[in-house]
């Protein structure tokens, strides 16, 4: 079994888009409980932020337990789990558990083992409906809802023309591969049938793909673990998809959204509890070619990386809904992006430009 982290001292943890300050003892902003409305009236409020610090230190915790955290390599990505819990041994437990679940989501949907639905789907959907896992019908259910909720910018058929780019190999497809395979974007060529739990491709060519949605399911169903094992304060992460439950004993979680030119930069740090966020960024995999950085998030229209941000948080109430949100500024650019954002009601965005100047959802703009 692979060994799980020893529980440490207050750190920075430094992820790979996200850099998170573990707070403790040593309050340095307030506590934002509940709504992340909340958080545009003290994201700037320096003044509030010493006022609580203060106030923070008269709470106590528990005598005996502790933080403990794991770490893994899974769905090609960095899984971290970090909770609170009364011993190692049940820490161990927990975190395991989540571990198992992303193992599971992996085999079930990964586009890199063959033998998983997803690439069952995508070998035989076109000529006969597969039989899909109830887990996997919903989760398909919910990318089309999402590519509904974006104008189509969110689409997991992406893949039709995404599979021809390797940014490892630094390979991508010419205009001519990109311009005929293209007419098989298109999340309504999906047919999915919910009494038979079926999906078919209406037309040749269709390729999906969940990497855009997967890791903040996943993530969603890893916080689902603990809470049923009574687990109340946790953070688990699946490359740029967290959430978060509880806070830190009277102070929230401080998450720092990086660069996206400089991974030891922090742009802006955010208070959080009981919240979701998803970073995507131009800098996660791709190469350069001619002066063009070639990059992992596709404009569903045309089929080539999004030019118009470097990098898009969004924050909200699960990872599976901040996840499918984050594509939404990359593919749109930030005006009309920001705009069907701002009209959810319930959740929040940070984008940063193709000339670094950072943009603010309604909810979190700096007070004037
Ligand atoms: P991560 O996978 O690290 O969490 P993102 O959440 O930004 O990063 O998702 C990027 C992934 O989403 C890509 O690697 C690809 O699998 C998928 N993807 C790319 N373009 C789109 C798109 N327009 N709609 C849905 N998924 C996409
Ligand atoms: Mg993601």
């Amino acid at each position: 079994m692979p060994t799980l982290a020893e529980p440490h001292e207050p750190r920075f943890a430094t992820t790979r888009r996200l850099l998170v300050p573990h707070v403790r003892g040593d309050g340095i902003m307030p506590r934002v409980s509940g709504t992340l409305l909340a958080l545009q009236h003290h994201l700037f409020s320096y003044a509030v932020a010493a006022l609580c610090a203060a106030a923070s230190l008269l709470t106590a915790s528990p005598a005996h337990a502790e933080w403990f955290s794991g770490e893994r390599a899974i769905m090609g990505t960095r899984i971290a789990v970090e909770l609170w819990a009364d011993d190692k041994a049940t820490a161990d437990k927990h975190i395991e558990s989540v571990m198992q679940e992303m193992h599971r989501i992996d085999a079930l949907m990964s586009t890199y083992k063959p033998t998983s639905q997803v690439s069952v789907v995508n070998a035989e959907a076109a000529r006969r409906p597969v039989r899909v896992d109830a887990d996997l019908f919903g989760l398909l259910q919910t990318a089309v809802e999402y590519s509904r909720i974006t104008q189509g910018a969110f689409d997991i058929t992406y893949a039709s023309v995404g599979y021809l780019y390797d940014f490892r190999k630094h390979v991508k497809p010419s205009d001519t591969a990109i311009a005929s395979a293209l007419p098989a974007i298109d999340y309504r060529h999906l047919v999915l049938d919910p009494k038979a739990s079926t999906v078919r491709f209406s037309q040749p060519g269709v390729r999906i793909d969940l990497g855009g949605i997967a890791k903040g399911w996943a993530v969603d169903q890893g916080i689902g673990i603990l809470r049923a094992a009574g687990v109340g304060r946790a953070m688990v992460t699946a490359g740029g998809d967290t959430r978060i439950i509880g806070d830190r004993f009277g102070k929230p979680w401080m998450v720092g959204i990086r660069d996206p030119r400089d991974e030891n930069k922090v742009v802006i740090r955010i208070p959080l509890d009981d919240a979701a966020l998803s970073t995507s960024g131009d800098y996660e995999r791709f190469f350069e070619e001619d002066g063009v950085r070639y990059h992992h998030i596709i404009e569903p229209s045309t089929g080539k990386p999004a030019r118009a941000v470097r990098s898009v948080t969004v924050i909200g109430p699960t990872a599976t809904r901040t996840d499918g949100l984050s594509k939404t500024i990359f593919v749109l650019g930030i005006e009309r992006g920001m705009k069907i954002l701002d009209a959810l009601g319930d959740v929040d965005a940070i984008a940063i430009d193709n000339q670094g100047q950072v943009f603010y959802s309604r909810g979190l703009a700096p007070p004037q």
